[in-house]
């Protein structure tokens, strides 16, 4: 049997539209899932340039210290950047005990936790004070850190409580801010 080659060609259309349309769906699912199920970002930030260190230094993440990383994504650095509406740098983020020592940080340091990051604009000081002003008024923190007149913010979160201060830090001694 013999079809009319107008009928075979409209169903080879039909089947490769079907056979793209499903292949279409099946990556978008899948993408989809492997970003929420992995919770390994959010919108803005991921857990990888979170970790970015000088070279020469091994920076890997435990479990606990990606689970503080993710919360400090989900509850400040997406909702900050998203509030800012610019990009924001974020100049260190977690450091391995072994990287804080090497580059001077402190030795209680919340680096350390993963529950703390320092942030840059590229609009410099002003920028900064923008974004450390947006911090502050959404108010979901453990320390924000005015670094050096509004050179760098750092900001902190804790998962098992935050004591919300807001302090400045003039290279020496930190004070509290009104
Ligand atoms: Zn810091």
């Amino acid at each position: 049997m013999k079809l009319p080659s107008i009928i075979k060609n409209k169903w080879v259309i039909i089947g490769t539209a079907a056979t793209v349309t499903v292949a279409v769906i099946l990556f978008l699912v899948l993408r989809r899932k492997k970003k929420g199920g992995g919770k390994m970002s959010g919108k803005y930030f991921t857990i990888s340039e979170l970790c970015k260190a000088r070279s020469g230094y091994d920076n890997t993440p435990t479990e606990e210290v990606k689970t503080n990383l993710q919360h400090l994504i989900d509850k400040v650095l997406d909702p900050m950047r998203e509030a800012y509406g610019k990009a924001v740098n974020v100049t260190s983020g977690y450091r391995s005990p072994a990287y804080n020592a090497a580059i001077g940080g402190a030795k209680n340091s919340q680096h350390m936790k993963g529950q703390a990051a320092d942030l840059q604009t590229k609009e410099g000081k002003e920028g900064n004070k923008r974004l450390f002003e947006i911090i502050r008024k959404m108010g979901n923190f453990d320390q924000l850190i005015n670094e050096k007149d509004y050179s760098w913010i750092h900001v902190s979160y804790n998962p098992s409580g935050n004591r919300g201060q807001v302090l400045r830090y003039d290279g020496q001694k930190y004070y509290p801010m009104a």
